[in-house]
């Protein structure tokens, strides 16, 4: 119990038992396997920052709730301070491991069940939040990291959850019983579902009369009996099984398709059942905290982005080349718009009744917004600055063959006095920050789709109060 070491992670996640299939198989050891180590050490960064002098101040904060030290991944903001320190350590840490190190959307969850389940009970005289309270013991006494089972399948778009002529495209209560209930459906997307000890469910959308049975959120284990992660395919997915050419020199990023076939969840364990008319709160309030938390890995992101192009710069002899230092400003403006957006949607936070503190929602969906073109921006800048080698340059198999690897390390050389290898390994970061695609296309859809973004800002922002100043000033008074 407590504050948990990196080697105690990874063995906690080794006693964990869940059934996951990839590329035809069943894995066996999760922590074992090479394309899931590398998600899970990513994971496994915000344990081990934890206990680094240099980031402890940053990563540790103290719960009111347990009295004890708790890692911030698993505490519900409770104060401005609380806010801002969530967009620092994501910074900190996409600058640490080079793409998602996958634990800010467990945290998105419990800060918005810590909201919306006391919504939920003020209105209905239900008990979700002291039930939520006690899940959210567990998880800060046994620093547990979480994920964030949203997104549904939702098969035909155009129609609703009880509308689907297929009942399962959304996740949904197919029996009810006196200890709990069963759900069937499908989570798409579940970004480090098997680095994760609990998953927590929450609707994917506004629901309305008719869809009772689909307005749920609990959170159950990972290896709990019906659930099935099928790990999906990312493009460089096959090197980290290779173990060559990997690129970075040690995190990934992966996100199963998870199977609920009719799981049981305990009834201590669900937070909301039924409730329709929550079903948008829980939504906006998970989504606009996860669309701020991508904001913050994103810049941390751009940061390692930039210092590979610089470090190119270096190694090909093009350091003093004035419209590449040009693209180096327009990258790190871009990081630090970013930034700023995410850090004023924490400054401009408000207190919910249940004591949690909310990020603002306008600030919040603008920085996603700008971090899905941005990103893009960021990423085509850094491939001008460091050149064509990023597509297709020869396996490190190839270096070491003894009939070309000479030729190969005589002709990839840039400055005469930087070691080849260290251009070639570069190229390898650059291709993996640029190509990954469990990570870039989530710059787009992680969150939700830019046009949910939109729709948000359009619907939390307040309209009459902008027409208000302008026909202020055009001298209109209409009142
Ligand atoms: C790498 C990655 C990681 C992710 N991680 C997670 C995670 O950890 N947990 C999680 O729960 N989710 C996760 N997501 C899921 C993410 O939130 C969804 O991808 C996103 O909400 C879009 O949903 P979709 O992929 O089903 O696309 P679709 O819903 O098919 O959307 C495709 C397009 O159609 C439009 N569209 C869809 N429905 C309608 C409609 N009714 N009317 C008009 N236009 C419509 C959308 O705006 C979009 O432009 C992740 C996604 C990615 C790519």
């Amino acid at each position: 119990m407590g504050l948990k070491t990196k080697e105690e992670y990874i063995e906690s996640l080794r006693q964990m038992k869940p059934t996951a299939y990839m590329f035809g198989e069943k894995i066996t050891s999760v922590v074992d396997n090479p394309r899931l180590r590398a998600g899970i050490e990513a994971t496994a960064a915000t344990y081990e920052l934890a206990e680094m002098d240099e980031y402890r101040d940053l990563m540790v904060t103290h719960s009111p709730l347990i009295n004890e030290a708790v890692n911030r991944f698993t505490l519900p903001p409770g104060s401005i301070e609380d806010l801002v320190a969530r967009v620092k350590i994501n910074r900190t840490l996409g600058n640490w491991v080079g793409t998602c190190h996958q634990r800010c959307t467990g945290l998105d969850c419990l800060s918005a069940l810590s909201i919306v389940t006391y919504d939920m009970d003020q209105k209905h005289g239900t008990h979700y939040f002291e039930r939520f309270k006690e899940f959210l013991k567990h998880v800060q006494k046994n620093d547990l990291t979480c994920n964030a089972g949203v997104t549904d399948v939702k098969g035909d778009r155009s129609l609703g959850p009880h509308e689907q002529a297929d009942k399962d495209m959304y996740l949904h209560v197919v029996e009810r019983r006196d200890d709990g209930i069963v759900v069937r459906g499908a989570k798409a997307h579940q970004t480090g579902s098997l680095s994760s000890h609990e998953i927590i469910v929450l609707p994917t959308r506004a629901m309305r009369k008719g869809d009772e049975d689909y307005a749920v959120a609990f959170a159950i284990p990972n290896d709990t009996p019906g659930l099935i992660h099928v790990v999906g395919r990312s493009s460089l997915d096959s090197r980290e099984l290779d173990g060559c050419d990997i690129g970075n020199i040690r995190y990934s990023k992966y996100c199963p398709t998870v199977i609920f076939d009719d799981v049981f969840v305990p009834r201590e364990r669900i937070f909301m059942c039924g409730a329709v008319e929550f079903a948008v709160d829980m939504v906006v309030k998970f989504s606009s905290y996860h669309r701020q938390s991508h904001g913050g890995c994103k810049y941390g992101k751009i940061d390692c982005m930039t210092g590979a192009a610089l470090t190119m710069m270096d190694y090909s002899g093009t350091g003093k080349a004035g419209h590449l230092k040009q693209k180096i400003i327009d990258m790190i403006h871009r990081a630090e718009t970013l930034y700023g957006c995410s850090l004023a949607a924490s400054y401009e936070g408000k207190k919910q009744p249940s004591g949690t503190y909310f990020i603002d929602t306008v600030l919040a969906n603008a920085s996603k917004i700008h971090e899905g073109k941005e990103m893009a921006e960021a990423i085509r800048l850094m491939v001008d600055v460091c050149g064509g080698y990023v597509a297709d340059l020869p396996s490190d198999k190839d270096l070491d063959n003894p009939e070309v690897g000479h030729l190969i390390k005589k002709y990839l050389r840039g400055k005469e006095q930087v070691p080849v290898e260290n251009r070639i390994k570069m190229f390898r970061l650059v291709e993996k920050m640029a190509l990954e695609s469990a990570d870039t296309i989530s710059d787009i859809h992680g969150g939700g789709s830019p046009e949910a973004h939109r729709v948000t800002i359009l619907r939390e922002t307040d309209l009459e109060a902008k027409k208000k100043a302008a026909k202020r000033l055009a001298g209109i008074d209409e009142d």
